[in-house]
């Protein structure tokens, strides 16, 4: 069976935790251990074919650091996650962005994803700002909510997508 491993990086708090959580375990943890980081296991079908996707919740407030380039090196897909209510969020992922190009090239199998779209009123991020932002990087974006489960199981499925088709 292909296994596709699958990266999840962002600040502490955009809810890469209730993503990975929402999506393996079909549940929304609102109170998840913000110091926990592990790796989970789904079963899932990409194209057709039986897939197992190894994804790793990351977790911890260093931006980079040895740990990081290990997953960095290893990985075959990443979700880079922002939260829609704090822009400061999505401006931090452009180092991390850099970062990942800087050690794996431009175009390794790369999903930008805009998290909770569920908290319409606190909004900080325009959604056309972002998907032209992305259109000229070439990354493909998703706006989710981990809380309704909205667009969770098509971010993962959409990254191993990119990787199947590298
Ligand atoms: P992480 O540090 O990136 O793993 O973030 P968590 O998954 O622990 O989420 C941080 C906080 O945001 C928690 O209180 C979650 O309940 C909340 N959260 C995560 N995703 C969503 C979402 O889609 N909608 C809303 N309203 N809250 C969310
Ligand atoms: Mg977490």
């Amino acid at each position: 069976m292909k296994e596709y491993k699958i990266v999840v990086l962002g600040n502490g708090g955009v809810g890469k935790s209730a993503l990975t959580l929402q999506f393996v375990q079909g549940v929304f943890t609102p109170h998840y251990d913000a110091t926990i980081e592990d790796s989970y296991r789904k079963l899932s079908k990409i194209e057709a074919e039986n897939a197992r996707l190894e994804i790793l919740d990351t977790a911890g407030t260093e931006q980079f650091s040895g740990m990081r380039e290990t997953y960095y090196k290893s990985a075959h897909g990443f979700i880079l996650v922002f939260s829609l209510e704090d822009k400061s969020t999505f401006e931090d992922l452009k180092l991390t962005y850099e970062n990942i190009a800087r050690i794996r090239g431009k175009d390794v199998p790369l999903i930008l994803v805009g998290n909770k779209s569920d908290l319409i009123g606190t909004r900080q991020i325009d959604q056309q700002f972002v998907e032209d932002h992305a259109r000229t990087l070439n990354i493909p974006y998703f706006e989710t909510s981990a809380k309704l489960n909205q667009n969770v199981a098509q971010i993962f499925e959409e990254c191993a997508i990119l990787i199947l088709k590298r």
